[in-house]
């Protein structure tokens, strides 16, 4: 039997605090150690399925464990996932089927109807040789088309020519181990051609940058756009798992200082939130109990407004009751000029 990547853990457990499952559960079954045992004793655990694929382990892990790559390998998606991912790959077809959903049969339909609340129309805009073209990712078009609204505020605002490119960067089927159809997905904006491509969901800019898509986050792009902006605020931030991974937090909070926030940090920044994708969908009760744990950590901070730049985590914050805002938000607060 040759050497498998899984070989390379030592079961110290330096992952085990910092993996969201395992703290609100205590069980090895469901812990980073635990699935990777499963791997390398070559059987089923049920642990495969509750890991909300947020790679906090991997952070944690002193042997350099490439923990994603293993528990892909092992994870099959359910038709339920199957089906949520493919309707992701489209994200105005995935409008249409939720907005008929009322009538749809489908248990599954029926909760990301009601998880999104409001479903939306995604923002179609195209202009003639753009300098950016605007990623939204297939969950900010349908769940926060006001956010995709205010970033063409402010860069055209500033000046820009903007195209919005929507659709789908196969992040949500690489957790569920459709590893093939996530690089077809995330092979296609390797070719966009045209302008920067500049992401709104910072988990989709870590995990195109992983995948080698020429990418900048929101939070990169404007923060060489920034100049007299202002934003009397008290705010806290929460930092996406993916998007940690990356530092990606350091140019979001880059730009809010540069507003002159008020920025309160929480305790733990990038303890997951509870999304873990559409992860809240399926295992409500394990999400529920992360959520709240992290719920605590904002009210500790004193404010009730957060920033995310990822629009799962947004929604589940939301759900908790607190006020979420993305970077775009803020910053078309500053812009006076209508887009008309
Ligand atoms: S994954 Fe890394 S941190 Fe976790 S038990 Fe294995 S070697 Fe230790
Ligand atoms: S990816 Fe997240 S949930 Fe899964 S084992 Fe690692 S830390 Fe735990």
């Amino acid at each position: 039997m040759g050497v498998g990547l899984e070989d390379s853990c030592v079961h110290c457990g330096f992952c085990l605090e910092a993996c969201p499952t395992y703290v609100v559960t205590r069980s090895e079954v469901h812990s980073p150690r635990g699935r990777i045992t499963a791997v390398k004793l070559d059987v089923d655990s049920q642990g495969f399925d509750t890991c909300m694929f947020c790679r906090r382990c991997e952070l944690a892990c002193p042997s350099g464990v490439e923990y994603a790559r293993i528990i892909t390998k092992v994870r099959r998606a359910t038709p339920e996932k199957i089906l949520m991912n493919s309707l992701l790959e489209r994200p105005r077809l995935a409008w249409r089927v939720l907005k008929a959903g009322k009538s749809l049969n489908s248990g599954l339909i029926q909760r990301v109807r009601l998880s999104l609340r409001d479903p939306q129309e995604p923002l179609e805009y195209r202009e003639e040789s753009p300098e950016v073209i605007l990623f939204p990712g297939c969950l900010t078009s349908l769940a926060y088309r006001r956010t995709v609204e205010n970033a063409l505020k402010f860069l055209k605002a500033k000046g820009l020519r903007v195209s919005v490119l929507n659709g789908c960067c196969g992040l949500a089927h690489r957790s569920e181990g459709q590893v093939e159809r996530a690089q077809e997905l995330v092979r296609r904006l390797t070719n966009v051609k045209g302008g920067t491509l500049v992401s709104l969901s910072s988990n989709c800019t870590a995990h195109m940058r992983e995948s080698g898509v020429q990418v900048l986050d929101f939070s990169e792009y404007v923060l060489g756009l920034l100049g007299q902006e202002r934003v009397e605020l008290s705010l806290t931030v929460h930092d996406p798992c993916h998007a940690n991974m990356i530092g990606l937090g350091k140019a979001t909070r880059e730009v809010l200082r540069k507003l002159g926030v008020n920025l309160v940090e929480m305790e733990e920044p990038s303890f997951e939130c509870g999304a873990g994708g559409g992860y809240f969908l399926f295992h409500p009760q394990i999400a529920e109990n992360v959520m709240e744990l992290k719920a605590e950590k904002i009210r500790r901070s004193g404010t009730n407004l957060v920033v995310s730049t990822n629009p799962s985590c947004s929604l589940v914050l939301s759900f908790k009751g607190f006020q979420v805002v993305h970077l775009a938000d803020l910053l078309a607060q500053t812009v006076t000029k209508s887009l008309e």
